[in-house]
């Protein structure tokens, strides 16, 4: 096998002909690695309410066995845990099925403002219970875009629902036909989840959209995030060759972009 390794200086041999610059091994090594730390991530996120289920059935059966009210809490608490692996393995299974269709891009017609009208509408129950306004801002006449409908679905639950969870009382959703977009060409719409919340520190940013990423490790656990969310809408929006941008500051709320073509 041939290791063809990158040499720095080198760009060029004889005759114009240009050096391929790869390194295969680091490469391979590389994938190996994210392999492993993956497989660790989600053997950790899994064993955490495992643990807990495991400490909460033996409690039950010993020292809880002739209290009721105890009973009803553990259980209720157990109840929340196995949701909470329930959420992680659909989450685990929507990224698979996202990153292997990501080469394909879907060809349905998907009436935006329908889609993001529903979502809203479906999370006006969770919004409430937390106290937050939703608005969404929408063109007079419908956009659509070409795309799968349920996957853009999903976007749009993904990121409405972190902005409820994560921001402050206010969510305000705007669509909007987009003008040239100089990140995507031709680029039809734009959908803006805009909250007042207290915002991501700017570090945070480049890595958001990694799995099992969090800026606010301790509020995600709390809220019952699986770090994955953001993964998914990511994939979601490449499959779609769209683009997604987040711009925020501490203090200052988040801005989610997701700017679709055609
Ligand atoms: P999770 O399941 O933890 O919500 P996501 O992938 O959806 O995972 O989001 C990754 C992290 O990004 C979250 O844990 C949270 O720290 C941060 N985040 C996402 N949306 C917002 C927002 N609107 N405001 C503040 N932080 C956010």
């Amino acid at each position: 096998a041939v290791t063809l390794r990158y040499v720095p200086g080198i760009g060029a041999v004889g005759g114009g002909a240009v050096l391929a610059c790869f390194d295969d091994v680091t490469e391979r090594e590389q994938a190996g690695q994210m392999r492993r730390d993956f497989v660790a991530n989600v053997s950790h996120e899994l064993r955490t309410p495992l643990t807990a289920l495991i400490g909460f059935i033996e409690t039950l059966r010993g020292p809880a066995r002739e209290d009721a009210q105890a009973r009803d809490r553990f259980l209720t608490i157990m109840e929340g845990e196995a949701s909470r692996m329930n959420r992680l393995v659909g989450d685990l299974l929507s990224l698979n099925r996202v990153e292997s269709e990501e080469r394909v891009r879907p060809k349905q017609t998907v009436d935006l403002t329908g889609h993001l009208a529903s979502t809203l509408k479906t999370l006006q129950p969770v919004a409430a219970a937390r106290g937050v306004a939703m608005k969404l801002e929408a063109p007079e006449d419908a956009v659509s875009v070409t795309g799968d409908p349920d996957q853009l679905q999903q976007v749009f639950t993904n990121l409405v629902e972190n902005a409820v969870k994560y921001g402050g009382d206010e969510v305000r959703v705007v669509l909007s036909r987009s003008e040239r977009d100089p990140a995507v060409r031709a680029a039809a719409a734009r959908v803006q989840v805009i909250d007042n919340g207290p915002g991501i520190d700017p570090v945070h940013l480049p890595r958001l959209t990694e799995r099992f990423y969090r800026a606010d490790s301790h509020r995600s656990r709390e809220m019952g995030g699986t770090g994955l969310g953001l993964a998914i809408v990511k994939h979601i929006v490449n499959r779609h060759r769209g683009r997604l941008r987040v711009e925020s500051e501490l203090g200052q709320g988040s801005v989610f972009t997701v700017a679709l073509p055609e």
